[in-house]
């Protein structure tokens, strides 16, 4: 009986020949292949807009802040439920993340809590599209329209999510697309921003250089957060497969939906297109106890995103009421739901689930 691992990056033949390319082109540092990832990727997606390559998706989040004049003194509205990467971009920026609360239907931030969270220092709003399911961006962005508020969206887990019809990575000043190996397509390492418009772009592309689009003629203070042609290679290759993928990630999570017991699983918000970067159930009695019999008994790894919301870490700790928070905190598990799992695969994580839900672990 094989480990089903809870993720699983899949790099075919056709990735390694890209690489090979770029190697003995020799020329390897950010070059032609970027240039035309950051065209390919944005036409891909219909994002209708120019997106920015850089090394990680945390770069991006944090360059694309910088660029939409993010810094000390201002408030930025995050979820604590997510990857600490949101909260510590705004923080990079010398600006404060403000933790707000998320629905229990969607895990991502409630339109109702960004908008009590406001205060005269607020300056914008980073929701995630956690697990690849579009936040309430409809009622977000037209809050922030009210308020006078920046929209900046995580979107890392989420390439391909649409809602109503526009995908995640048109709504916001800026988008992040991490391109993390685990994610629902890779690089290596690497992230996507999308720019809503030229100030902005140009703007991320001087702060992923050093401040300078013309060589020794510095503008602004930067930093290199540029991509490698190696790894631009590699995400344009993926970038041709990533539908089938999300395909396949909805018919496994269709599945499990279908067969799963005892737990709750995850809903899908009408004219939502949900990517299932994760599939997470929530376990309301035993989740530790859930994901280590699973691995025990049957050879099936789980994942807990995330069993520590981000208000709660050193670096932010601050005392906020968070119920829904705290609770999907404690009853997350994200269970296999990755491209490559088989039938039987699938069957064995119903079966294991369902026994293990039945007598109460
Ligand atoms: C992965 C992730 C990031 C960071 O992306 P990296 O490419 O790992 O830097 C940020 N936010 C969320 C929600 C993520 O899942």
């Amino acid at each position: 009986m094989d480990f089903i691992p809870p993720a699983k990056p899949l790099i075919g033949d056709e990735e390694r020949a890209a690489v090979d390319r770029v190697m003995r082109s020799g020329m390897i540092a950010q070059g032609p292949e970027v240039a035309a990832f950051e065209q390919e990727f944005a036409e891909h997606f219909g994002l209708g807009r120019s997106c920015v390559a850089v090394n990680s998706g945390t770069s991006g989040q944090h360059l694309g802040l910088l660029s939409c004049g993010v810094g000390p003194g201002d408030e930025v509205i995050v979820p604590s439920f997510t990857f600490a990467a949101t909260a510590n971009s705004v923080a990079l920026t010398g600006a404060t993340p403000v933790f707000a609360d998320i629905d229990a239907d969607d895990f991502c931030l409630s339109p109702e809590a960004v908008e009590a969270a406001i205060t005269d220092r607020t300056v914008g709003v980073m929701p995630v599209h956690l697990y690849g399911h579009p936040a309430k961006m409809d009622r977000i962005v037209d809050i922030a329209q009210r308020h006078g508020i920046q929209v900046f969206e995580d979107a890392a887990q989420a390439h391909g999510a649409s809602l109503h019809g526009t995908p995640v990575g048109a709504f916001g000043s800026f988008a992040m697309f991490s391109l993390y190996p685990t994610k629902n397509m890779t690089s290596g390492e690497g992230g996507m921003v999308s720019a809503a418009n030229p100030d902005v772009e140009r703007l991320m592309r001087l702060y992923r250089n050093q401040g300078m689009e013309k060589q020794y003629h510095n503008e602004v203070v930067g930093l290199n957060n540029r991509m490698t042609d190696i790894h631009a290679a590699i995400g344009r290759v993926q970038l041709t497969k990533v539908d089938a993928w999300n395909e396949a990630r909805r018919r496994n999570a269709a599945f499990l939906t279908e067969h799963l017991e005892g737990v709750i699983t995850p809903t899908v918000a009408d004219g939502a297109v949900h990517v299932f970067h994760q599939y997470t159930v929530r376990v309301q009695d035993d989740r530790d106890g859930m994901s280590q019999a699973l691995r025990d008994e049957h050879n099936v790894g789980s994942g807990m995103f995330y069993p520590v919301p981000n208000h709660r870490l050193a670096p932010f700790s601050v005392d906020v009421d968070l119920p829904e928070t705290e609770k999907a905190a404690a009853e997350c598990l994200s269970l296999p739901v990755h491209p490559s799992l088989s039938s039987e695969d699938l069957e064995r994580i119903v079966t294991g689930v369902n026994a293990l839900a039945k007598a109460g672990v």
